[in-house]
């Protein structure tokens, strides 16, 4: 690892971009941040971007020790460094943006760029659960459902770099809800934090007789996190819902898993610290589904990375690379 101990990781996301340096044990020693939102275009953007890391670098005495910076992004290209069609970004909703170029001539680093869900993937086989893995998938269970595939050691980009968009598979139901990628029945529609919301807002419906401690939550929308609280409490249709998607789930899983049968799939997010209420349901799918080949032989793991540090961890690790 010559002289470079540190690496830049930048997380962005729709309304703020955070930045930190890493050092090869994981390490965060000096971090910061940008607003995304307040820029009306990619150059701006990146120039505010760009200074901000080379004030973090010469303000921690790390001038001449970075090695490069890694950036995990809303559908962020890993085969051209361009972001494009991102929906909550303004200035790159109709133009792909030559964002890792533009940064290594404001900074005079190299820069690699992926999506947040790819750039998890490369944090887990570097710091997380997945080390000393070459097959594994990562899924993200957030707002959406991301997943980043890496198999025989490298993360699968496919030949245009978008590779990889698992919350999309549509085989689970077929013309299902409306997701926001435009067509019915994903799977992100389902099982992710929004997906679950939703699967409440249905089940309250569908069910006008059965009590539950969701009804108490008029003033606002239901989230996931209000699912989970009233399933610790017992709460039968809030254990109902987390059944419903953790079947689904662990027949998405089952499929996954014909395709580049992986050692482990690591779940990552919010929702994934939804315990037993969401793994007993998923292993339980995913053992019924599972081709008998494959039965019994990839792990269901949640990762251990902190939630707040992961997204920069995962992107920095890619500039170890
Ligand atoms: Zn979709």
């Amino acid at each position: 690892m010559n002289n470079y101990s540190y690496v830049i990781g930048v997380d962005m996301g729709g309304t703020h971009t955070a930045f930190g340096a890493v050092d090869a044990r994981g390490h965060i020693p000096c971090r910061g941040q940008i607003l995304t939102g307040d820029y009306s275009t990619g150059e701006s953007y990146t120039n505010a971007l760009g200074d901000a890391i080379n004030k973090l670098i010469e303000g921690n005495d790390l001038t001449g020790k970075v090695r490069g910076i890694g950036m995990g992004a809303p559908n962020g290209n890993m085969n051209d460094g361009t972001i494009a069609k991102a929906a909550n970004i303004s200035w790159a909703k109709t133009v792909a943006v030559p964002v890792a170029q533009m940064l290594t001539e404001r900074t005079g680093l190299p820069c690699k760029l992926t999506n947040d869900a790819n750039a998890a993937a490369v944090g887990e086989m570097t710091y997380g659960a997945a080390k000393g893995m070459k097959d594994f998938i990562v899924i993200t269970l957030g707002t959406g459902l991301g997943s980043g595939i890496v198999a025989n050691g490298q993360l699968v980009v496919g030949h245009d770099g978008f590779a990889g968009e698992l919350g999309h598979v549509i085989a689970i139901r077929h013309n299902g809800r409306q997701c926001g990628c435009g067509r019915h029945g994903c799977l992100e529609a389902y099982a992710s934090a929004t997906g679950v919301a939703r699967t409440a807002r249905e089940m309250l419906d569908e069910n006008p007789q059965k009590q539950s401690l969701l009804r108490n939550i008029v003033y606002r929308p239901i989230t996931s996190k209000d699912v989970y609280d009233a399933a610790k409490q017992g709460d039968e249709l809030a254990i109902k819902i987390f059944n419903f998607t953790g079947e689904l789930l662990g027949a998405a899983f089952a499929d996954f898993i014909t395709f580049s049968s992986p050692q482990a799939i690591i779940l990552f997010g919010g929702l994934a610290h939804s315990g037993d209420f969401l793994l007993k349901p998923l292993q339980q799918s995913l053992d019924k589904h599972i081709l008998s080949v494959f039965k019994g032989k990839t792990q269901i793991v949640i990762s251990q990375l902190n939630d707040a540090e992961a997204p920069i961890l995962g992107a920095s690790a890619l500039a170890w690379e």
